[in-house]
C-alpha cells in the first residue's frame, strides 16, 4: 500500500539511521572509480544553521548523491572553521570559554545536518581548533618560515582598551567598537605576514591558462 502522506518523522527518521548503521556514506581508496571530491564549505561554528546554509549543502549534497549514482568514488567531507577571532569574540559576549562554547555550537551543528540527511562521509570529519588539525597548520607555517615566506613586523591593528582585542575593520562603527560602544584606537602590534607578492607575477601569467573566465573576472584577480 502507498502512503499517501509524506511524514518526515517517520521515512526520514528510518533512512538516516539506515545510512548511519551501514556507513553508507563512508568512502575508501578504490582505484577502479574515478576520483569525485565534492566539497560545499566548512561552516564557522556560530550555533545554529540557518536557511543559507540549508540551501548550500543540499546543493552539495545534491551533486555528491548525483555522482554516486554515476559511478565516481565520492569524498563528501564536512568539518568546521573554528579557530580564530569569532570565538573569542563570541566567548567574551556570553562569558563562557571559547573552547566549551565552540564544542557545544559544533554538537548542535552536527546534529542539524544530520537530521537534514545530508550525504557526509562523518568519519573524516575536521575541526580546525582541535590539536589533529592544526599541526598541520603549524607544519605549514614552519615550511613558509624556513624559506623566508613567513615574517614578523610591527604593524596598526584596531583595539578596543575595553574588550582588550583586536577588532576587524568592520567591527569599528564610526569609530568605535561595535560590541561595547568603546573608542576603538590604532595600536602597534608585532604580527606575522605571509608574502603572498612573491608569487604575483606568477598568478598573473597564469590566468592565460584560463580560458572561458569573463574579462571582468580576470581584472580583479
Ligand atoms: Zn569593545
Amino acid at each position: 500500500m502507498i502512503q499517501e502522506k509524506y511524514a518526515p518523522h517517520d521515512i526520514e527518521a528510518k533512512w538516516q539511521k539506515y545510512w548511519e548503521e551501514n556507513k553508507t556514506f563512508k568512502v575508501e581508496m578504490d582505484k577502479d572509480k574515478p576520483k569525485s571530491y565534492v566539497l560545499e564549505m566548512f561552516p564557522y561554528p556560530s550555533g545554529n544553521l540557518h536557511m543559507g546554509h540549508v540551501r548550500n549543502y543540499s546543493i552539495g549534497d545534491v551533486i555528491a548523491r548525483f555522482r554516486t549514482m554515476k559511478g565516481f568514488n565520492v569524498l563528501h567531507p564536512m568539518g568546521w572553521d573554528s579557530f580564530g577571532m569569532p570565538a573569542e569574540n563570541a566567548a567574551i559576549k556570553h562569558n563562557i570559554p571559547p573552547k566549551k562554547w565552540t564544542l557545544e555550537n559544533i554538537a548542535n551543528m552536527t546534529r542539524q545536518l544530520k537530521a537534514l540527511g545530508l550525504s557526509y562521509d562523518w568519519d573524516r570529519e575536521v575541526t580546525t581548533c582541535k590539536e589533529d588539525y592544526y599541526k598541520w597548520t603549524q607544519w605549514f607555517f614552519e615550511l613558509f618560515y624556513k624559506r623566508g615566506l613567513a615574517v614578523k613586523k610591527e604593524s596598526a591593528v584596531n583595539w578596543c582598551d575595553n574588550c582588550n582585542t583586536v577588532l576587524a575593520n568592520e567591527q569599528v562603527i564610526d569609530g568605535k567598537c561595535w560590541r561595547c560602544d568603546h573608542e576603538v584606537v590604532k595600536k602597534d602590534l608585532s604580527q606575522w605576514f605571509f608574502k603572498i607578492t612573491d608569487y604575483a607575477d606568477e598568478l598573473l601569467k597564469d590566468l592565460d591558462l584560463l580560458p572561458g573566465w569573463p574579462e571582468r573576472v580576470k581584472t580583479m584577480q
